[in-house]
């Protein structure tokens, strides 16, 4: 590794601050098990990084100044991969309990990464998950094809092997109620996610046939899952037309769902104008590039139909109704971007390019708006401007005694990575309230 200054470990690189560096020369010199050990120091869920991270460690490697960057998210996929093949990831308890126990509200990764840090320190976790899996959106978010569910199951097994507690089903706030909870335990650790869609509020959004993207996504995993789609309990995209409206990942795992539903055609709606094939000068290395990029959904769109699916520059008007109380399709007009000599960025509706498109299936990918509010009321926590639960980000801790926050309810709708960082800081400062003092990274 002759990279210098290694940027993928810098503040616009990795989130988890992976030693990747380290680990890409113990892979060179054939040390994979030494690669794994460093590996699992930093991140407890590598086998979900390394296939759903977008990699801002690669958008930072200084290879990439000049050259294509490393492939940083292939070997990490690979070092853990290997290390699950050749049986070096076993269940590891701790060796004494502390007799304390913490609660953690929501199975993603956050709550997941954090109540596998607590339990390290010899806490008695408990998760408490509303689904009927656990994973958060690793489970019921991120379709199959980019994320196998076995994977996330595989790796929930392992940390029931090592002593957390997991409890399905149960809606803490409604099913549990939340104070109950705060007073049975030593602490509680609300990991809940950003889950509250952006909606569309225009003309005859009441149709059927709109629906909001997780609602397709989370029926279609649980169906397939639950019977290979035999059930019929979810919303089938089958020879329907389809309009994804959003772009990002929600909306390319929407477009991959429903091609894979076989619909008849799909067309992908994004609001901002396209971004340049090349990092522009206001975005320099190694910042995260800000340019086009070809995901999965949208090459394999352009292969079965011949044609990318993303229209940009795009806002949606109003719906079109059949006359039965079905949508038929959705009018829009084009707008333009400009950026104001203060620095302001300012849309316009271009005149004139009114279009009307067909569709009997949309689906809106339009972002979410922070976490639900019932558990803001019942504890009494207090929220940012965003309406995200607000605690201090390093400290975790909420303006309620024995409750922290961490992941997508903290920060608002992010990444995989940043709710692993997120946990396993949640359950430092955790241990550190509970004992005094604290040993976890
Ligand atoms: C469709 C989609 C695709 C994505 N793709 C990617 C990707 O490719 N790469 C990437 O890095 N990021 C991706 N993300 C973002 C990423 O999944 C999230 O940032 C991450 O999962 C957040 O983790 P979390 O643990 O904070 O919350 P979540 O994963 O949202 O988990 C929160 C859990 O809490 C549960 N819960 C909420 N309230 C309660 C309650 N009161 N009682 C009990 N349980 C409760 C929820 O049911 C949920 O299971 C994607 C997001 C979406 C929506
Ligand atoms: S977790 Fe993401 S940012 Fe970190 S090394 Fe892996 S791919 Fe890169």
């Amino acid at each position: 590794m002759d990279c210098g200054v290694p940027f993928c470990q810098s503040e616009v690189g990795c989130p988890v601050d992976n030693l990747i560096p380290e680990w890409n020369d113990l892979v060179y010199r054939g040390r994979w098990k030494d690669a794994l050990e460093r590996l699992h120091q930093t991140n407890n869920f590598p086998e979900f990084t390394g296939r759903v991270c977008p990699a801002p460690c690669e958008g930072a490697c200084v290879l990439g100044i000049t050259d294509p960057p490393v492939t940083i998210k292939n070997i990490e996929n690979s070092i853990v991969d290997r290390g699950f093949a050749e049986g070096w990831i076993q269940p590891q308890p701790p060796p004494h309990r502390t007799g304390k126990t913490v609660a953690v509200v929501g199975s993603g990764p956050a709550g997941l990464a954090a109540a596998a840090q607590l339990n390290r320190a010899g806490h008695q976790v408990t998760v408490y998950e509303r689904d009927d899996r656990i994973g958060g959106l690793l489970m019921y978010g991120i379709p199959p094809m980019k994320l196998e569910k076995e994977l996330v199951e595989r790796r929930v097994t392992l940390l029931l092997e090592e002593g957390v507690r997991f409890v399905v089903n149960t809606h803490v706030g409604v099913d549990l109620d939340s104070r109950q909870l705060l007073s049975q335990n030593d602490a509680v650790l609300l990991a809940c996610g950003a889950t509250q869609p952006r909606d569309l509020p225009i003309v005859r959004r009441e149709l059927s046939g709109i629906h909001f993207a997780m609602e397709f996504l989370l029926k279609s995993t649980k169906s397939f899952l639950d019977s290979k789609f035999q059930d019929h309990k979810y919303i089938s995209a089958k020879d329907r037309d389809v309009i994804v409206i959003g772009g990002g990942d929600t909306g390319t795992d929407c477009i991959g769902t429903a091609l894979r539903h076989e619909c008849r055609s799909l067309v992908n709606f994004e609001l901002l104008a396209q971004p340049p094939d090349e990092r522009s000068p206001d975005n320099p290395w190694p910042q995260w590039p800000l340019v086009y990029r070809v995901d999965y959904g949208h090459a394999e769109s352009a292969a079965l139909f011949g044609k990318d699916p993303r229209e940009y520059g795009i806002v949606s008007k109003e719906f079109v109704g059949d006359g039965k109380g079905r949508v038929k399709g959705v009018k829009t007009v084009r707008v333009e971007w400009t950026k104001g000599n203060d620095g302001t960025v300012n849309m316009r509706e271009v005149s004139g390019t009114e279009e009307e498109w067909g569709a009997d299936l949309i689906f809106l990918a339009m972002g979410f708006l922070g976490p639900e509010q019932t558990l803001v009321t019942q504890l009494g926590l207090e929220t940012d401007k965003r309406s995200n639960f607000k605690a201090e980000f390093g400290r975790y801790a909420t303006a309620v005694e024995g409750v922290f926050a961490a992941g997508d309810c903290r920060r608002g709708q992010s990444l995989v990575v940043w709710a692993i960082r997120e946990g396993r800081e949640a359950a430092r400062e955790i241990d550190r309230y509970l004992m005094g003092s604290t040993h976890l990274p």
